[in-house]
C-alpha cells in the first residue's frame, strides 16, 4: 500500500478560555479518514506533565503522518485550562474544575470542548490527566502507588460502553502487555482510601468520561500518568513522558485494529438506570506500591475493595419531557447540550423536549425525579409516554 499522502497539521481554535486565551486543537492525518480520535488533555491546569507529553505527541505525528495511516485522523487539544495552566492551579480562572462542570457545562472552556465533539464526532476519546502518586494516608505507611500508567472506562450504569464491556478489556490488555514489556508499571485506575478501601471511577461525580460518553454514545477512556513532577518525588518526567508517549502510539495501532467495532458503537439502550451501587469484592485488591524508604516495590491488600457498579432504578425512556417555561435553569442547561425543545410546544405553559436515542440517557439522568443527578425533585417535569396526551408527534415532524 502507497504510504498516505501527507497532510499538514491544521490548527484550529475551538473556543476560549474565561481570561481569552484561546483552545487550541492540533488536526492531524486526512480529513477524509474515517476513524476520529480525540485526545484532550489538561483540564486540570496543574497536570503540565501530560500537557508537554500531548504536544510531544502531536510533533511526532507532524514529523510522521504514517503513524496515522489511511484509517485515521488524530485531534489533540494539549491545554484545555489553559488559564489554569498560566496560573498553575487544577481550577480555570473563575474556579471551577473543568472535569466536573460536564454536567452543567458553566465554563467557556467545557462549552468549547461539548461544541467540538457535537461537531467532530470522534469515534474514542481519550481524557489524559497525571495523578499524584504520593497520598497523605499512603505516606503515613511509607510507600507512595507504583503505577506508571492507569487506564479507566466510563463507570456510570447509564452509559452503554463503560466498565466491562470487552472493547476495554481489550485496549486494556493490549496497554498493560506493550508498557510491562517496556518496563513501565501500568494499571486499572483505583482511588485508595484514607480508610483503606479501594474502588475505580466516580460514577457519582458526571466527569469528562462519562458526560461525554453519554452524550454522544462514542467510547472515551481516562489516561492518568503519575505525577513526575519535583514536588512528587520521584522527579523522572522523562520516564514517565516516554510511558505517556507509548500509550498513545498503542492507541492508534490498537483503534485501527479496531477500527470496525469503533466505526459501529453498541445502540443507546431504551431502559436507563437512573442510581448505581457499588458491589463489594471477595477479596482484596493488591495495589502495587513502593517502599518509600527501600525503593522496592510491594503489594497493598486494599480492603474493602469495590471493583463494579450496579445500575438501579431503571426507567424506560419517554417519547418526550415537557418542562415548564419557568424551569429556566434546566431549560438553559439543555441547550448548553446542544438539546433543544419542539417548537411551538403543543403542551401549554410547557417546553417540549424530544427524546431521541442520542439525546434519552443524558436527559433522563438530568430529568428524571428519581435520579441521583435530576435538576428537578419537585417533579414539575412530566413524562409523555403516549400519543394520547397530547399531539406533539405533528410537532415533531
Ligand atoms: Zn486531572
Amino acid at each position: 500500500m502507497p504510504n498516505p499522502t501527507p497532510s499538514p497539521t491544521r490548527i484550529e481554535a475551538i473556543g476560549h478560555s474565561s481570561l481569552g486565551r484561546p483552545l487550541l486543537v492540533y488536526h492531524h492525518g486526512s480529513p477524509q479518514a474515517p476513524l476520529r480520535l480525540f485526545f484532550l488533555c489538561g483540564q486540570h491546569g496543574d497536570e503540565r506533565a501530560v500537557q508537554r507529553a500531548a504536544e510531544r505527541f502531536s510533533l511526532a505525528l507532524e514529523a510522521s503522518p504514517e503513524l496515522l495511516g489511511h484509517q485515521l485522523q488524530v485531534a489533540i487539544l494539549p491545554s484545555a485550562n489553559p488559564d489554569g495552566t498560566a496560573l498553575r492551579t487544577r481550577h480555570n480562572a473563575q474556579g471551577l474544575d473543568l472535569n466536573r462542570d460536564h454536567l452543567h457545562l458553566l465554563t467557556p472552556e467545557t462549552q468549547a470542548i461539548h461544541r467540538f465533539v457535537a461537531q467532530w464526532r470522534p469515534h474514542l476519546t481519550v481524557d489524559m490527566h497525571n495523578f499524584p502518586s504520593r497520598r497523605l494516608h499512603l505516606l503515613n505507611r511509607g510507600v507512595r502507588l507504583a503505577w506508571d500508567l492507569c487506564l479507566d472506562f466510563p463507570t456510570n450504569p447509564a452509559v452503554p460502553l463503560r466498565d466491562g464491556h470487552p472493547l476495554f478489556a481489550s485496549l486494556s490488555e493490549t496497554l498493560d502487555q506493550r508498557l510491562s514489556a517496556a518496563g513501565f508499571r501500568f494499571g486499572r485506575y483505583t482511588m485508595v482510601e484514607p480508610n483503606g478501601s479501594s474502588r475505580h471511577g466516580t460514577p457519582q461525580r458526571l466527569d469528562a468520561r462519562n458526560v461525554l460518553a453519554l452524550r454522544y454514545g462514542a467510547p472515551v477512556v481516562l489516561l492518568e500518568a503519575r505525577n513526575p513532577s519535583a514536588r512528587n518525588a520521584p522527579h523522572d518526567p522523562r520516564h514517565i513522558r516516554r510511558a505517556t508517549l507509548l500509550a498513545c502510539h498503542e492507541l492508534l495501532r490498537w483503534a485501527t485494529a479496531h477500527a470496525a467495532s469503533l466505526l459501529a458503537p453498541p445502540p443507546a439502550p431504551t431502559r436507563v438506570p437512573l442510581r448505581s451501587r457499588r458491589r463489594k469484592a471477595a477479596s482484596p485488591l493488591p495495589i502495587p506500591v513502593i517502599q518509600l524508604a527501600t525503593g522496592q516495590p510491594e503489594l497493598l491488600l486494599s480492603a474493602p475493595y469495590r471493583p463494579s457498579v450496579q445500575g438501579r432504578r431503571s426507567v424506560s425512556l419517554p417519547l418526550a419531557y415537557a418542562v415548564p417555561r419557568t424551569e429556566t435553569t434546566i431549560l438553559a442547561l439543555l441547550r448548553r447540550h446542544g438539546i433543544f425543545p419542539t417548537a411551538p410546544s403543543p403542551i401549554p405553559g410547557c417546553q417540549l423536549i424530544p427524546v431521541t436515542p442520542a439525546t434519552g440517557p443524558l436527559l433522563a439522568l438530568l430529568l428524571e425525579a428519581e435520579s441521583s443527578f435530576g435538576l428537578h425533585q419537585n417533579h414539575s417535569v412530566r413524562r409523555i409516554t403516549n400519543l394520547t396526551e397530547t399531539s406533539y408527534i405533528e410537532a415533531l415532524s
